[in-house]
């Protein structure tokens, strides 16, 4: 096995900045005892991002999750109404759209970037509907303006799950200005981390009191709590890692760009094996590196890829599966039987190794084990 790594390969891997320069920046903890609750690096980190995402209003928060739950809560939806949302994506998708109440009804996806099919999406609107929630898969922009278009028609919102599209724009547009509301995730696995974190950007301003209310216990004033909420606010030690991180980001995604342009000019000669391409006008993160693999013409089938390339010590991830409608807690519940394409990229799709300090040689050799179809 000559091509055989000789230590473990991830799909990912976290990115840290100089330990100094957080160091550095916390340091400023300690002078405030300022720990949480909308202290100087929230503030400032929330300025910056404001100017880095290119959209008007933000609100920062503990993790993406929470973020996602207070966006649906914040637009006072009719409870138990229907959220149109997509199959293929994060449990935290649905379980967001399940756990303030809402039911979710899936639309299938399309099969250039595997968002949900903007196509179909009329055809499952109901007096019930309320909501559209969308991801941007892979950090690939969704249809925005035909999802834009159904809504406007059917008097819906729409709240994106843009947790992989940090940093993205269409038209220098920041992708956080689409629909009613976007989530960004910061989780440490995603192009750009607070450690843990998430982000709101909404287009109404008139929504951020409540946002803000949502996120710190429904307390308006100090003698004031008129909403029932939890907490999920950011603390300063996470804006102080996604100030110091922020100084990198654009390197970290010029960094992925390169070494996806390299999968992708090897792999696009393998019979078998689909690789996805930018939008136009789209400025991409390079989030993930998916490919679909078609058996019949590679000859091996994704899950013997994936576990074939273990012994090469290289940990791909099928992402995403199983589809959200064949998790334990979901399945049966929903109808699921018009998704024929979310099931079958859910069943051929894997993700391989990326991030900004991976070796170009590193993606080289990759690309060596899966045209030999781990034989070498
Ligand atoms: C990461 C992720 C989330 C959740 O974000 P957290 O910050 O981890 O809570 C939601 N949706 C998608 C698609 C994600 O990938």
């Amino acid at each position: 096995m000559e091509n055989k790594f000789k230590s473990p390969i991830m799909v990912t891997k976290s990115f840290l900045p100089p330990i100094e320069e957080y160091h550095k920046q916390i340091e400023k903890i300690w002078r405030t005892s300022w720990l949480t609750n909308m202290g100087p690096l929230h503030n400032e980190f929330k300025e910056k991002l404001n100017d880095y995402l290119k959209c008007e209003n933000l609100s920062l928060f503990i993790n993406g999750h929470q973020a996602l739950e207070i966006a649906i809560k914040s637009l006072n939806l009719k409870k138990g109404g229907e959220i149109i949302t997509t199959p293929f994506t994060f449990a935290s998708t649905t379980h967001a759209i399940t756990n303030t109440g809402f039911k979710p009804v899936f639309c299938d996806i399309e099969m250039d970037h595997y968002n949900m099919d903007a196509n179909k999406i009329e055809e499952l609107i109901t007096e019930n509907t309320v909501a559209i929630m969308p991801v941007h898969v892979f950090g690939n922009p969704c249809d925005v303006e035909k999802i834009q278009e159904i809504a406007d028609k059917y008097s819906l919102k729409v709240i994106y799950d843009a947790a992989h599209t940090f940093g993205v724009k269409i038209d220098e547009k920041g992708i956080g200005s689409f629909g009613d509301l976007s989530m960004f995730s910061l989780h440490a696995t995603k192009v750009f981390n607070s450690i843990e974190g998430g982000v709101l950007s909404f287009r109404d301003p008139s929504l951020k009191r409540k946002i803000l209310n949502l996120k710190n216990f429904g307390i308006e004033g100090p003698e004031s709590v008129v909403d029932i909420a939890g907490n999920a606010k950011m603390n300063e030690f996470q804006a102080a890692m996604g100030l110091v991180n922020l100084r990198y980001v654009d390197e970290e995604i010029k960094k992925r760009k390169l070494l996806v342009e390299n999968y992708r000019r090897e792999l696009l000669k393998i019979e078998g094996i689909k690789v996805i391409e930018d939008i136009e006008k789209v400025k991409h993160n390079y989030a993930y590196f998916p490919i679909l693999i078609d058996e019949s013409k590679f000859g091996m089938t994704r899950d013997e890829l994936h576990e074939k390339m273990k012994e090469y010590n290289v940990f791909t991830r099928k992402y995403f599966y199983p589809l959200i409608t064949d998790f334990q807690c979901y399945k049966g519940k929903y109808k699921d039987d018009h998704l024929i394409n979310a099931n079958y990229v859910g069943d051929r799709v894997m993700t391989l190794p990326l991030y900004g300090n991976l070796d170009l040689e590193d993606v080289l050799q990759i690309c060596r084990i899966i045209k030999n179809k781990c034989q070498s």
